[in-house]
């Protein structure tokens, strides 16, 4: 296990397997956001919740982050939406608060023919939802999937679906073809986080649990990457052998 670097400038963390698993706080949580206090911003894939709803559940577990310091992947994907197409038509697969949050953000839900299709975790996907957002992309409607992750584990050990499965569905139906992905591994959130905090991404240090999206998205943008195996952050202190 490499040891933990406490010097760096910022500190981009990801939320599940690093701060949570599940509803619980990992061993390591509490000490991280203590010893990097005002110089983190929570950079998650998730792509159903608002960073006001996030901070608020975070709140409730004992962990103490402004909404102004979360950045996920499904609310930004609506920031970016809605810079590109300002007041556009846009289809969303998502929940009812990223759907209020676009709706905030001046987007029009319900148009009959949209400029996008946004797929987002839909807890509700259907065979109707389906067939409504292939035939969007197939009358020329941009494609944007809020984050590529196809499933994580469940308390179970169970797959969760999440936000990518849904999109693989949808490019199923409609056929391949080009489509823009918000969050990690891609850019976005990574450069996001850092103008939050004032820094370049060499000035900073990735932490989290998954190589392929928190480590390889680092390592495109020359961030250093610490990686967290079961929720565990620092080097174990070793005891000394006599
Ligand atoms: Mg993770």
């Amino acid at each position: 296990m490499i040891e933990f670097d406490l010097h760096a400038r910022g500190y981009l963390i990801d939320l599940d397997g690093t701060l949570l698993s599940g509803r619980t706080i990992l061993p390591d949580a509490r000490w991280l956001l203590k010893a990097v206090a005002g110089r983190h911003v929570l950079v998650s894939n998730n792509a159903e919740h608002t960073p006001h709803q996030l901070s608020h559940m975070l709140h409730t577990l004992g962990l103490e982050i402004a909404e102004e310091g979360i950045v996920l992947a499904g609310t930004c994907a609506i920031d970016r939406i809605a810079m590109s197409y300002p007041g556009g038509a846009v289809m969303l697969l998502g929940s009812h608060a990223l759907q209020t949050y676009a709706k905030d953000k001046g987007l029009c839900l319900d148009a009959p023919k949209p400029d996008v299709v946004l797929v987002a975790r839909d807890r509700q996907f259907s065979y109707a939802k389906l067939a409504a957002a292939a035939g969007a992309l197939t009358d020329g409607a941009e494609f944007y999937v809020a984050a590529p992750d196809l499933s994580h584990p469940g308390t179970d050990g169970k797959p969760v679906p999440e936000t990518g499965a849904l999109a693989a569905a949808i490019l199923a139906c409609a056929g391949a073809r080009d489509y823009i992905i918000i969050g990690k591994p891609e850019p976005i959130l990574f450069e996001l986080a850092c103008k939050r905090l004032g820094i370049e991404p060499s000035e900073a240090v990735m932490i989290g649990d998954n190589p392929q999206t928190d480590g390889l998205g680092a390592h495109r943008l020359g961030m250093r990457f610490h990686l967290v195996q079961n929720g565990i952050i620092r080097q174990p202190l070793r005891l000394a052998t006599v």
